[in-house]
């Protein structure tokens, strides 16, 4: 007997008719012999509803009552769907998210899963009955209603698909799997057959609407199966596990995330510990930064870029005024008409001219770049909000992600197990135990790469075809090109940051010369620079780690320089004299998170 948990998002609960016809798949599965865990979100537009309700009152709702409100549109949708089954002749027991023990932190409104206790759910599945769990919800140890943030119920159901140990999580929901980019934007758009965990995982945290991003976090670190399936067709679905789709495709999906926030911060000064004050007060308030560029201005002066969901432009915004006076800051700025563009693929892992491919898709449709930021297997690009659509189209079609993969790329691919996930169901029983939370960040290696260079460009003119002209130029040279930052300075000037293996340096040198010329730019060298790579799970979305390693490294007064950041892969660029005794420093910190 398979054990087999069913999510059902709020479209496919939107009224009985389909709350019936939810019940319907969770019978089809139980007649079939297996046990059946159902977990569902609040009734369509419930909780968009509630959130209108309490803005009618408030600017600024309390966060411990507004968990208080939306966790009331899951427990309507539970308590329906049990009646639904039992008028289908079927025994069915529904349970809160304290009911089945979900504790989580005490973060409103974005509360991370620690512990679930499955003795209850088990009990009833022995009964027989099929049992229906809350999504989004929980407990924290005051016994205050929590919610997990917007989309929650997914990670809901992959938690507890991890907890129960369960064979496959069903996500049901009202398009028919995963898709190279959103449909509605890029209608080219392909469902794609299958995704690898961190694909999934980087695409979700980059702004794809399918899957709430912790939810692919929990399934990677636990080895659950997701299979993200229509609830309106038969259709096949998409099967998010170990595999990519193709190996040796650079590019695998594309992701728009619309409410950007720019945030800079001019003039910081340059010593060490102070650009980390800034991120450890965000941090504290819990706001998640990304695309964080930093890059000398004027002597002793350093800028600070970062975006931020416009969500939280408010809560940055408020840190940010608080902290220039007290660091010393000169100004800041924020940007709130922005739009994020990611691409991602594992293959980029081995494959050069990605990021130049995706620069000049941008540059021959006009769109200008504001930032960019790039990791191992993702390059995002900050544009203006008007161009975003634009943009993901240009990115979407220079990537050829409408080519469906042939028979003999998707065999090729089967065996391929591209991510670190070989935990079994004993391993992931060994970490449950072991973490503290079950969100907990998981911490695979902690590496140094020696060889490396960095060159800066500084006070280039921000214009359409910028970068794509830049790294035109260094790839003539044949020259591999590793994290690339760009950063828009005030003046509407662009800095542009990027790292080499050093012993190209020489060639890159002759190139940035040149550019200097054309530009009228300056450029700035480090033929000793060092990469140091935190490898795991989670990495970027616990805002807490990344400032954890800036503070470490700070601690050993080791300047970073370049800073890039994935869920799988924090890296940083210091000065390679630091380089050992950073790694050393790193390696004691994580020495709890590392398994
Ligand atoms: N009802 C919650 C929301 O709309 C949780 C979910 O649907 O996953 O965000
Ligand atoms: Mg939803």
């Amino acid at each position: 007997m398979a054990l087999i948990v069913q999510k059902f998002g709020g479209t496919s609960v939107a009224d009985t008719q389909k709350i019936l016809a939810a019940a319907r798949k969770a019978i089809r599965e139980r007649r079939a012999g297996n046990q059946v865990v159902m977990v569902v979100s609040a009734m369509g537009k419930q909780t968009d509803h509630l959130i209108e309700l309490a803005h009618e009152l408030s600017e600024h709702p309390n966060t411990r009552e507004m968990d208080m409100l939306l966790s009331t549109g899951e427990q309507v949708t539970i308590a329906l769907m049990a009646i639904a089954l039992e008028s289908l002749g079927y025994k069915a027991v529904s349970f809160t998210g304290a009911q089945i023990g979900i504790r989580t932190d005490a973060t409103y409104s974005r509360a991370r899963i620690r512990s679930i206790s499955t003795d209850r759910m088990k009990r009833a599945l022995d009964e027989g009955k099929i049992v229906i769990a809350a999504g989004f919800q929980g407990i924290d140890d005051d016994f205050n209603i929590t919610t997990l943030g917007r989309g929650g119920s997914d990670t809901t159901a992959v938690a507890l698909a991890a907890a129960l140990q369960a064979d496959r999580c069903d996500i049901y929901t009202d398009v028919d799997g995963v898709y190279t980019t959103d449909p509605r934007v890029v209608p080219e758009a392909r469902r794609v057959e299958r995704i690898s965990y961190d694909e999934m995982l980087e695409l979700a945290s980059m702004g794809a609407g399918v899957m709430h991003s912790r939810s692919i976090e929990f399934a990677k670190k636990f080895g659950v199966l997701v299979h993200v399936r229509s609830s309106f067709s038969d259709n096949p679905g998409t099967v998010i596990g170990p595999n990519p789709e193709r190996v040796d495709a650079p590019v695998c999906g594309a992701a728009l995330a619309k409410d950007e926030t720019r945030v800079s911060v001019y003039g910081v000064p340059d010593k060490p510990g102070v650009a980390m004050k800034l991120f450890s007060r965000l941090a504290d308030a819990k706001i998640p930064t990304d695309m964080i560029a930093q890059s000398s201005s004027a002597a002793g002066k350093t800028d600070v870029s970062f975006t931020v969901q416009s969500d939280d432009a408010y809560k940055a915004k408020e840190v940010v005024e608080n902290i220039v006076g007290e660091i010393g800051a000169e100004s800041y700025d924020i940007d709130e008409k922005v739009a994020k563009v990611s691409v991602v693929g594992l293959g980029m892992l081995h494959q050069t001219g990605v990021a130049q491919k995706l620069f000049h898709a941008l540059s021959e449709c006009g769109v200008n770049i504001i930032m960019i930021a790039t990791s191992d297997i993702k390059i995002s690009a900050l544009v203006n909000r008007d161009d975003a659509v634009k943009a993901l189209r240009a990115a979407h079609s220079a990537f050829q992600l409408d080519v469906e993969p042939t028979k003999e790329e998707l065999e090729a691919s089967n065996g391929v197990n591209a991510t670190v996930a070989n935990f079994d169901h004993g391993v992931s029983a060994r970490l449950i135990s072991h973490l503290a939370g079950m969100e907990d960040v998981v911490v695979e290696s902690i590496d140094l790469d020696e060889g490396q260079a960095r060159v800066t460009l500084y006070s280039l003119p921000d214009v359409p075809g910028l970068a794509a002209t830049v790294f035109d130029r260094v790839a003539e040279g044949h020259v591999i090109v590793d994290m690339i930052v760009q950063s828009s300075g005030r003046d509407n000037l662009a800095n542009i940051t990027f790292t080499i293996p050093r012993d190209e340096l020489e060639a890159v040198v002759a190139v940035a010369d040149r550019l200097c010329e054309t530009y009228g730019c300056n450029s700035e060298f480090d033929a000793r620079a060092a990469k140091l790579t935190v490898r795991g799970s989670g990495l970027r979305s616990h805002t807490g780690l990344a400032f954890r390693m800036f503070r470490t490294l700070g601690e050993g007064n080791v300047n970073v320089s370049v800073i890039s950041l994935s869920e799988r892969c924090a890296a940083v660029i210091v000065d390679e004299a630091h380089g050992k005794s950073g790694r050393e420093n790193l390696i004691k910190e994580f020495s709890e998170e590392t398994f």
